[in-house]
């Protein structure tokens, strides 16, 4: 293989990780949208093709980038049960051709065709996720049912997977007709437990379409979203502080920093012009290992120390289209950080939105 199809191979990007991931009897605990990848060229993520191909002895799934830079293989050892759930499940299909048909309907951009579909659906279909599937609004509530109720997904999704992917559909397309339905079909245990991963997925800030569900309870959904995670979402709100001013980012945090959030010592606001603005935890004891860091930001970036008694600094960044700014988080840590070393502190640095990937200093 060629060294970019190498690279390819080695970077598997990966919705929100059901884990464990294990597969019983052919059962699937995440749908085959997680076995899409980044394009490594354009960053588009890249949808599973419905093909696979062996490569070193290995069962790499092809996947197709939307920009137009083709498709290629990816492996990725924590969804080889998945590969391998989905290749049993090909492999037993009455009729595979309608099947891949059916698999290039639902991951193509035909809404209407998608529509048709949905509304006569075929005895087998693949199961991909709501951001993958240009479901159009009307057939929404249609989408929700079939996942919920349908025979014919093969691999057949775990009761749990239906229920996330219900959720999903109505929150993505801020269906109210969807609520009404799993309303009358889903337990509100069962929405409960959906929704610390649905808040990982979405990064909304409240419950949405979906607040009725949860007794109006927006705590509910806060409530699920723990350490690391509420940090990014702490990050993402951050992201629409235009002007850097103090009441400003109190406003965009939108949470009480008396007593300081997620066990930190002390948290202070700094306002200023973008790239000036920050907001900084600091932890004693040290908290958030960088293992925890790196699972819901992606890899940090270690930054160059400035001496030799410097703290080591791991850099991230948050993103959002559109948004104003973006906010870079540097992580500070006493000694080189291993996995399961804790942060001293925790900024979050506003930056303006056009700024390109450069960390800069701290
Ligand atoms: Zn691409």
């Amino acid at each position: 293989m060629d060294r970019v199809e190498a690279a390819r191979v080695s970077r598997l990007n990966l919705l929100p990780a059901h884990e464990p991931m294990t597969v019983n009897e052919g059962t699937l605990v995440a749908t085959l949208s997680s076995l899409r990848s980044e394009c490594e060229l354009c960053g588009a993520w890249s949808t599973f093709t419905g093909r696979t191909e062996t490569r070193d002895g290995r069962t790499c799934a092809i996947v197709r980038c939307p920009g137009g830079h083709g498709e290629f293989s990816v492996w990725n050892r924590d969804r080889e049960p998945l590969v391998a759930a989905y290749e049993r499940a090909r492999a037993s299909v009455r009729d595979p051709e309608a099947y891949q048909r059916t698999l290039a309907t639902l991951t193509g951009a035909d809404g209407d065709a998608i529509a048709a579909l949905i509304a006569a659906p075929p005895p087998e279909l693949p199961l991909f996720s709501i951001e993958d599937v240009a479901v159009p609004a009307a057939a929404a509530r249609r989408w929700c049912e079939l996942v919920l109720d349908g025979a014919g997904w093969c691999p057949a999704p775990t009761r749990s997977v239906r229920v996330e992917e219900a959720l999903a559909t109505a929150l993505h397309l801020d269906s109210r007709a969807c609520v009404d339905s799993i309303a009358a079909r889903v337990s509100a245990d069962e929405v409960s437990g959906a929704l610390e991963r649905l808040a990982l997925r979405f990064h909304h800030r409240d419950p949405g379409v979906l607040a009725p569900l949860l007794q109006g309870s927006q705590q509910a959904w806060r409530g699920s979203m723990s350490n690391v995670r509420f940090l990014r979402s702490m990050a993402e709100r951050l992201c629409a502080v235009a002007s850097g001013a103090e009441e400003e980012i109190r406003a965009a945090l939108a949470i009480p920093t008396q007593p300081a959030p997620l066990g930190a010592r002390g948290l202070e606001i700094t306002g200023g012009v973008l790239s000036r603005a920050s907001v900084e935890l600091r932890f004693s004891p040290p908290a958030l290992t960088r293992a925890q860091l790196d699972g819901v930001f992606g890899q940090g970036e270690a930054l160059p120390r400035t001496g030799p008694g410097a703290a080591h600094v791991l850099a991230y960044d948050v993103r959002i289209a559109g948004a104003p700014a973006s906010v870079s988080v540097f992580a500070r840590f006493s000694g080189l950080p291993g996995p399961e070393s804790g942060a001293n502190s925790i900024l979050l640095r506003i930056d303006p939105a056009c700024a390109e990937g450069e960390h800069g200093g701290v």
